[in-house]
C-alpha cells in the first residue's frame, strides 16, 4: 500500500474532443505540492482561471457524466475517466489545466491517461497519505439498483450490471484496485451507448463527439456495430467499474473498503459516497502509518527516467 502522497514526475499534455460537447480541448497535467489534491484550472478565453477541486462537494451533475463546478458557474464535465486513472495509479496531487469545459474522451476509457502517467513517472512526496476507512456498511438504492460500502482491508470494487439487451445482459466484475489491475483489466474498457439513443442525445446537444473511435455502440439489432468488436467479452461491466473508480476518487482520500453496486451509474456512485461521508459512525479519516512501520517506502520512488518519456510528455 502506498502510504506517502504522490504526484507525477513531469508535465503531460493531451488534445482531444469532448464526447458530449464535440469541442476540441487542450489538457495538461502538472506536478503539484503535497496536500493539493486533484484540482482543475479552467481557462476562459478572457484569461480568467477558475479553480475547481475534484471533490464530491463540488459535483454539480451526474447526468450522462460526472461534472464538477464552482458557484460562479464554471464547470468541467466528463471527469470520471481521468480521475479513475489518477486514483488507480496512486497519484494524489495534480493540477489539471483545461482550455474548455469537458475532459477529452480520448480512447473512450482511461488507457491514454494511464500510459502518459506511466511515462511521466510517479514521484513520492514527504507527506503521509490520507485514507477514508469504511467502518460499517452503508447502502443506497435507486430505480431498482443499489450501491453499498462495507469494511474491507484494501480498495475493492464489485460491480454488476443488467441490461435488457442481448449485447450486454448480466455481467459482473470484481477485483482489488492496484495500478497493475487497473491498467490490465479496466483502463482499456470503453464507454458505450445505444444507437437508438443517439438521435435523442444529438437533439439535446450531447454525444456530439461520440464516434466508433471512442465508444462501443450497440445497434437496434442488439449487436455491437464497431467493426473491431469488443476489447473484452465483458467490456461493458469493466467500463462501469472504471467509472466507479473515477467517481470514488472524488472522496479526496484513498478509500479503504469494498464498493459494490448493482445496476449502478454515476448517480448511484455519488449517492453512495455522499451517504458514507454523511454518516460519521460509518467512516473515519486516518493518516498512513509512520514510515518506520513501512520500511519499503523509505526511499522516494521515481518510476520513469527522463529519456524514456514519449511524445505526450512535455
Ligand atoms: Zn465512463
Amino acid at each position: 500500500m502506498v502510504t506517502r502522497q504522490q504526484t507525477i514526475g513531469a508535465r503531460i499534455g493531451f488534445e482531444g474532443v469532448g464526447v458530449h460537447s464535440g469541442a476540441l480541448v487542450e489538457l495538461s497535467l502538472h506536478p503539484a505540492e503535497a496536500g493539493t489534491g486533484i484540482v482543475f484550472h479552467v481557462f476562459e478565453a478572457s484569461g480568467l482561471i477558475h479553480e475547481i477541486a475534484a471533490v464530491s462537494g463540488n459535483v454539480s451533475s451526474t447526468d450522462l457524466s460526472t461534472i464538477v463546478g464552482d458557484r460562479k458557474g464554471a464547470h468541467v464535465a466528463t471527469i470520471e475517466h481521468i480521475m479513475a486513472a489518477l486514483y488507480a495509479m496512486d497519484v494524489d496531487n495534480v493540477v489539471v489545466q483545461i482550455d474548455g469545459r469537458e475532459i477529452p474522451i480520448m480512447d473512450g476509457g482511461s488507457d491514454v491517461f494511464v500510459r502518459a502517467i506511466e511515462q511521466a513517472g510517479v514521484v513520492t512526496q514527504r507527506a503521509s497519505r490520507r485514507f477514508l476507512r469504511v467502518l460499517k456498511p452503508v447502502r443506497v438504492e435507486l430505480n431498482g439498483g443499489f450501491a453499498e460500502y462495507r469494511p474491507y482491508e484494501g480498495t475493492r470494487f464489485e460491480v454488476e450490471i443488467e441490461f435488457a439487451n442481448a449485447a450486454i445482459g448480466r455481467q459482473r466484475f470484481a477485483g482489488d484496485l492496484s495500478p497493475a489491475m487497473f491498467r490490465d483489466e479496466l483502463a482499456r474498457a470503453r464507454t458505450f451507448g445505444f444507437m437508438k439513443d443517439v438521435e435523442r442525445l444529438w437533439a439535446s446537444g450531447h454525444a456530439l463527439g461520440s464516434s466508433l473511435e471512442n465508444s462501443v455502440v450497440i445497434g437496434d439489432d442488439e449487436t455491437v456495430i464497431n467493426p473491431g468488436g469488443l476489447r473484452f467479452v465483458d467490456e461493458f461491466v469493466r467500463h462501469k467499474t472504471l467509472d466507479a473508480v473515477g467517481d470514488q476518487a472524488l472522496a479526496g482520500a484513498r478509500v479503504l473498503g469494498c464498493y459494490r453496486s448493482f445496476r449502478g451509474g454515476h448517480r448511484l456512485n455519488a449517492m453512495a459516497l455522499e451517504a458514507l461521508v454523511a454518516d460519521r459512525s460509518a467512516h473515519e479519516f486516518i493518516e498512513a502509518p509512520s514510515r518506520r512501520m513501512d520500511p519499503i517506502r523509505q526511499v522516494p520512488l521515481v518510476a520513469a527516467a527522463a529519456p524514456a518519456l514519449g511524445p505526450q510528455v512535455l
